[in-house]
């Protein structure tokens, strides 16, 4: 078991218990997942439809009723042979070259008006970077300058970035750079669980086509939503995380990535204290990805 969810998966498994809760289960144990064969499958079907399916075998039951409740009972085997209970195959997942597959995401996002926050949008701030990146750095979401250009993290907060990653000896176009929500939320607020909730599953996919070997969360937002955990930012700080989005759990071309949790840049520039800490995480991440600090940002 992932000692992180993402949360897709969360979600799913949330509207899972919620759903047996109604049902009147309470407990719960685990077992290895199992494919079920044909005649499992249509048993499983049996019961979704019953107890109509009790009725539509009875032989009291007019002809045309008991087709209805035939098409019926075949619309559920579909929908359990096919579908995957936590996602829906994307077309990305196809593709194999990151770009291309960023491209498809891209395209799938459109001009997209899934949440609230595209009512005070000017831009869709997707994501910028080298598509192959192995670091990735996801911040909470767009401010005022990232609205108006399209692109994260380019006003203060993002020369500070800018000035982080070059003191770990990278070029921002080394990296890539997203947000867990891509229109800006009003005043600078922060996003709502539902807006991340909505728009996070995007940056799920973009974080398994790029397949990065670290992704650093910035800030409390964007840490709380990759792993799916509570705690404060102090608590989440100083150590990896293992991370793989649901939807790249078949991947067996990516064993997945590791997290590392660090403050906002726009924190730091509120309390620059603070960047000794943020230092001594990029240097952890750095020590994992093999990296050399320029002489300077050494001494
Ligand atoms: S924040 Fe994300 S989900 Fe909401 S409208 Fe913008 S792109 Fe769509």
């Amino acid at each position: 078991m992932p000692s992180t969810l993402d949360p897709e998966l969360r979600r799913a498994l949330a509207e899972r218990v919620r759903y047996c809760h109604e049902m009147g289960f309470y407990d719960f144990y685990r077992r290895e997942p199992r494919v079920l064969d044909v005649a499992e499958v249509e048993s499983v079907a049996a019961e979704a439809v019953s107890p109509s399916s009790l009725l539509a075998s009875s032989s009291i039951l007019q002809p045309e009723l008991r087709e209805e409740m035939s098409a019926r009972k075949s619309a559920v085997v579909r929908t359990i042979a096919e579908e995957n209970v936590f996602e829906t195959p994307k077309l990305e997942y196809a593709v194999s070259d990151s770009a291309a597959a960023l491209k498809l995401i891209r395209e799938d996002l459109g001009d997209c008006t899934r949440c609230k926050l595209h009512k005070g949008r000017t831009k869709i701030v997707f994501g910028v970077g080298d598509p192959h990146a192995e670091l990735m750095f996801v911040g909470e979401g767009p401010g005022a300058d990232e609205d108006a250009q399209g692109e994260p993290f380019v006003g203060r907060a993002g020369q500070l970035l800018n000035n982080m990653i070059k003191a770990m000896g990278l070029r921002r176009e080394d990296v890539y750079i997203a947000n867990v929500v891509k229109c800006r939320p009003p005043g600078n607020r922060t996003p709502e669980p539902d807006e991340c909730d909505t728009c996070s599953p995007f940056l799920m996919r973009q974080i398994a086509a790029i397949k990065p070997k670290v992704v650093v969360a910035l800030g409390a937002t964007a840490a709380k939503n990759l792993l799916a955990m509570n705690s404060s930012l102090g608590e989440l700080r100083g150590r990896f995380y293992d991370f793989k989005p649901a939807g790249a759990r078949a991947d067996s071309s990516w064993s997945g990535a590791r997290l590392a949790v660090t403050y906002h840049p726009a924190y730091l520039l509120r309390d620059p204290r603070q960047k000794g800490e943020a230092w001594k995480d990029l240097q952890m991440v750095m020590k994992y990805l093999g990296i050399e600090p320029p002489k300077k940002a050494a001494e």
